[in-house]
């Protein structure tokens, strides 16, 4: 499949993401994952991203661009793929329907995942992140068997840079005023679905209903 998902920071777009990629293995490309591995890395990518990131401001659409445009075109993409973090504005939004054209491929749907507000806070402030392989726990509802350390992989398990709640506060204005637009844009194209998503699971089943709906 080949979906975009949509959703504000802490929607839980990570977590369908990974549930998906069992399913058909398509593949999660997640462009807040690209840059955190740059930024650990120190590649010059990472060094151009480092200060937006950490504020919680958007990086330019040039470099996500840049990156999109050769990470679509690498062989695991075959099986499909599973946008994440990504469109995150209008003009990569405009500048992915033009890639999508040159490489002929279509997008089966765009998942809008919402959930309330104070829903998201919550999520977000008591979010943690394995820094090596990226898993996400919750310290309440799922933290890691042993205290800072990843089930999956054994690395560390930390509050991101940006979950601070002086950044969150800033990546939701964000979110509201870049990223929502684009709830107009795909249903202008045709392929919107919207799910109220209260669990992870409740997602998944819209998402294969909608698909289930389609063949
Ligand atoms: P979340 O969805 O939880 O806010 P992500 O991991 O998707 O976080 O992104 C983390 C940060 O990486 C963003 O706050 C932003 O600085 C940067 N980023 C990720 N994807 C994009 C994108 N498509 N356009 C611009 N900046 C991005
Ligand atoms: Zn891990």
């Amino acid at each position: 499949m080949k979906l975009i998902l949509l959703g504000a920071p802490g929607a839980g777009k990570g977590t369908v993401a990974k549930l998906l990629t069992k399913m058909d293995g398509s593949v999660q490309i997640s462009t807040g994952d690209i840059l955190r591995a740059a930024v650990a890395a120190g590649t010059e990518l990472g060094k151009q991203a480092e200060a937006a990131m950490k504020a919680g401001d958007l990086v330019s659409d040039d470099l996500i661009m840049g990156i999109m445009g050769e990470r679509l075109k690498e062989d695991d993409c075959k099986a499909g793929y599973l946008l994440d973090g990504f469109p995150r504005t209008i003009p990569q939004a405009e500048a992915l329907k033009v890639l999508m054209k040159d490489i002929g491929e279509e997008l089966d749907m765009v998942v809008d995942i919402q959930v309330a507000r104070d829903v998201i806070l919550d999520r977000l402030t008591t979010r943690r992140t394995c820094t090596d392989c990226g898993e996400i726990y919750n310290v309440k509802s799922n933290p890691p068997k042993e205290e800072g350390k990843c089930d999956k992989c054994g690395g560390p398990v930390v509050q991101r840079d940006d979950e601070t709640e002086e950044a969150i506060g800033n990546r939701l204005d964000v979110f509201n005023e870049q990223t929502a637009p684009l709830v107009g844009f795909y249903e202008k194209e045709g392929n919107l679905v919207s799910v109220d998503a209260t669990t992870s699971q409740s997602v998944i089943d819209a998402i294969t209903a909608r698909l289930d709906a389609n063949k």
